[in-house]
């Protein structure tokens, strides 16, 4: 008996450190690991301690909350709080000497005014918006912000970044035109030298080597997959996988209607097995008689509607299967393999949000 549930999320922190380099190299210029989300259901610190190892020392995260943890566990290094701050947070971004992030002249007077009080001069990062059309400033508002900027004491700027809505896809033409909008806006600023710029993340890093500017920022890859799911080319490892245990194993004849709602039938005699892991678990109910789990290193079709914490799988062709045999719902089980990409792919989503559910709704298990 243990304490903890039989669903279990295990990560190979070897692998993610192997991503990273592999990143890296092909980058050529340092790679920032975005270790929001939890580290994209991998846990962000743990996540953040394995690039670390791997020679990482550049992190990116969406909330203030999330740098101060990091800094609480030992994390090193430029961690940039990249959904920016408000006019209250400047004490506790200089306290963990947090990289600040900006889009607002009145954010940027409220660091200004703290800067001054503890007599320091912090470097801050001014998010542009080329065409994602979601957080930071038009390029045509950075010479006057910039301008603002440097009648503010105590601040001063250290890097613009971007980013792009369709990195993914190697035929955007947005990816083209963020570029150009991007290097213009730093042109002039460029010039007076000193400045670092950023706006590729993994999808433009594989995709499109011209947008690597001065650093870049991975996610998606650092956890294993291809942004656009299947990847060509650049060999990455999957980190994450997702256990769990057959509860019972029952015979049923054929015409039986199987879980919530009765949506399958069995269409001969069955066997079926019930494992304790459901939506709840972060196992899409939208997976429900579309998924496959792996039992002794076969395929078990699920059956029937996925239930808040159990499912229900076929195993009527795989033979032996009992109550307490090892299930893999994601990563490998002898030679076969559930990907985040294809659970990605029959529920209608991208694999950073299969990771994310699965990672974020279980207990976590580091490995080398
Ligand atoms: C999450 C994030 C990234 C990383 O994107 P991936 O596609 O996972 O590499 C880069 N930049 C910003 C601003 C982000 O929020």
């Amino acid at each position: 008996m243990s304490e903890h549930s039989v669903n279990r999320i295990v990560i190979d922190s070897s692998a993610l450190g192997r991503n990273y380099r592999r990143m890296r190299e092909i980058a050529g210029v340092p790679v920032m690991a975005m270790v929001k989300a939890d580290g994209y259901g991998h846990g962000m610190v743990g996540a953040a301690r394995a690039f670390a190892r791997a020679g990482c020392s550049l992190f990116g995260v969406a909330e203030l909350v999330e740098g101060i943890q990091l800094r609480r566990a030992g994390i090193d290094g430029d961690i940039y709080v990249t959904l920016g701050f408000t006019e209250q947070d400047p004490p506790l971004l200089l306290q963990h000497a947090l990289t600040p992030v900006l889009y607002s002249y009145e954010a940027a007077a409220a660091l200004s005014r703290h800067a001054v009080d503890l007599g320091v001069k912090v470097g801050v990062h001014v998010k542009v918006d080329t065409g994602m059309s979601r957080l930071g400033l038009f390029p045509d508002e950075l010479p006057p912000f910039i301008d603002a900027l440097k009648n503010l004491p105590g601040i001063e700027l250290a890097g613009l970044m971007s980013h792009f809505p369709e990195a993914d896809n190697p035929q955007a033409n947005s990816t083209v035109t963020g570029l150009a909008r991007f290097t213009r806006a730093c042109a002039d600023i460029l010039a007076n030298g000193g400045i670092i710029c950023h706006i590729a993340s993994s999808g433009a890093v594989l995709n499109t080597p011209a947008t690597r500017c001065s650093q870049v920022r991975c996610g998606i890859a650092l956890y294993g997959y291809h942004p656009a799911g299947r990847g060509e080319g650049v060999p990455l490892e999957p980190a994450m996988s997702c256990v769990s245990r057959v509860l019972q194993v029952k015979a049923f004849p054929a015409g039986v209607g199987i879980s919530y709602g009765h949506t399958y039938r069995t269409t001969r005699p069955s066997r079926l097995a019930v494992l304790p892991i459901g939506y709840e678990d972060g196992y899409s109910r939208a997976l429900s008689n579309r998924g496959e789990v792996l039992l002794h290193g076969r395929r078990a079709p699920v059956r029937g509607r996925i239930c808040m914490n159990m499912c229900i799988v076929d195993v009527t062709d795989i033979e032996g299967v009992k109550a307490g045999d090892e299930a893999v719902l994601l990563g490998r089980q002898g030679e076969a393999v559930v990907d985040a990409d294809e659970l990605a792919a029959k529920t209608g989503t991208v694999s950073y949000e299969i990771l994310c559910m699965l990672g974020n709704n279980n207990k976590r298990e580091y490995r080398d």
